[in-house]
């Protein structure tokens, strides 16, 4: 049997990697970061809790993927450039196969964005899991969610609804094939940050949110700080094939308005400047597609396929509702 490890040989082991863009990192009571001259830093952080966000025997590998994913999606979300974070981890007990798949994953991902590990807390408790991501960004090129304008297209990355269609599945609230499943999952599990997307948005995007509780609840967080409204097509929504044969029955439909998770980005822009958003898509390789209008007015709406408004029950994924 080996000897329990300490807390900070687990910090030490698993939580411990160089550091070359940060004057101090973990080990001292506080880590000490320079922000590039020109800069401001955009903060944000994000908690996972085990059998609300994810479940408890969740593959340590993505579950560490997807506690940074989120919060570097705030990152693109705002156009920042994500540079620092910091972990702080509640675990019933120091497990060493699933800490190592678990930081695997966590810096798999801190790697891929250049993003280093500065500091953290860790204690013994029910899995809690909260990061803290740390970004830079020129002020004045922040997307923000209150720069919306009436004569704006709304676009969205990717696709919708694929997180909750398979959170459904998984939920046994419907079934799909192992293929369908196939193919909705990884937006579930393995979530990709739209880093480069918010970046290529500064300066031409006048709002950005990214897409954690269902387009319409976070489109609605934009025109509702911008105070204008939105008009959008349902017909015009990216969705998979799987999501879109739930169309019929209204599952579908509620999954890529309402579904959370997708962590896309919803972005509005001038109409004028729709070239522009075309070829940001084929440069990134990322769908970017156009699905209404901000509009003069609050609220939005959506239009079905014979141009009828559609009525909207729920709205958003709420924790406390
Ligand atoms: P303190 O007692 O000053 O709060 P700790 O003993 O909690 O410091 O942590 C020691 C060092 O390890 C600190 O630099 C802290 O930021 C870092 N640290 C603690 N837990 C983690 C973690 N899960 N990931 C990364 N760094 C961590
Ligand atoms: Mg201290």
């Amino acid at each position: 049997m080996n000897k329990p490890m300490s807390e900070f040989d687990l910090i030490k082991r698993y939580f411990t990697r160089a550091t070359p863009g940060t004057l101090l990192g973990v080990g001292d009571d506080a880590a000490l970061l320079q922000v590039s001259e020109g800069n401001v830093l955009a903060v944000s952080s994000d908690m996972l809790v085990s059998g609300t966000h994810f479940f408890p025997d969740a593959d340590p590998f993505l579950l560490g993927h997807k506690t940074l994913a989120v919060n570097l999606s705030d990152m693109a979300a705002m156009g920042a450039l994500p540079r620092w974070a910091t972990l702080a981890i509640a675990l019933p007990d120091a497990n060493e196969a699933w800490l190592e798949k678990f930081s695997a994953g966590f810096f798999a991902l801190a790697q891929q964005h250049g993003v280093e590990l500065v500091g953290g807390d860790t204690t013994r408790g029910p899995l809690n899991l909260c990061v803290t991501i740390m970004g830079e960004v020129p002020a004045r090129q922040a997307l923000r969610r209150s720069g919306a304008q009436v004569g704006d297209e709304v676009w969205v990355s990717g696709r919708l609804g694929d997180a909750a269609l398979a959170l459904a599945h998984s939920q046994g609230r419907i079934v799909l094939s192992g293929e369908e499943f196939a193919a909705c999952a990884p937006a579930l599990h393995q979530p990709q940050p739209r880093i480069a997307l918010g970046l290529a948005l500064r300066g031409l995007a006048n709002s950005a949110i990214d897409i954690s509780d269902g387009l319409l609840a976070d489109l609605g967080h934009i025109i509702d700080a911008s105070k204008v409204g939105a008009q959008i097509d349902l017909v015009k929504l990216p969705v998979s094939l799987p999501v879109s044969k739930n169309f019929g029955r209204s599952l579908g439909v509620q999954c890529a308005l309402a579904g959370g998770d997708d962590y896309e980005l919803c972005f509005t822009a001038p109409a004028t400047r729709h070239r522009d958003v075309l070829r940001i898509s084929e440069k990134l390789d990322l769908p970017l597609t156009s699905i209404g209008n901000i509009v003069a007015g609050q609220g939005c709406i959506v239009h079905d396929a014979a141009g009828k408004p559609i009525n909207l029950g729920s709205s958003g994924y709420d924790h406390f509702r």
